[in-house]
């Protein structure tokens, strides 16, 4: 079974080394997470500057 790493700009889960979304490493220390569904209206992705819908860190470390 593959880790589950966080990008530490965008905090987006994924199984890359590097981050998808802005191509930054990630980080395979992290804790929590949130599913976002619409970004736009939803305040915690306001908040973590979430633009896509997604599973998200809640805290990369
Ligand atoms: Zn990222």
């Amino acid at each position: 079974m593959k880790t589950v790493r966080a990008c530490k700009t965008c905090h987006v889960l994924t199984e890359s080394d590097i981050c998808p979304n802005c191509s930054l490493p990630t980080s395979k220390r992290w804790r929590g997470y949130v599913i976002i569904h619409d970004p736009d209206s939803s305040q915690i992705a306001q908040k973590m500057n979430i633009t896509k819908p997604g599973k998200y860190a809640l805290k990369v470390m």
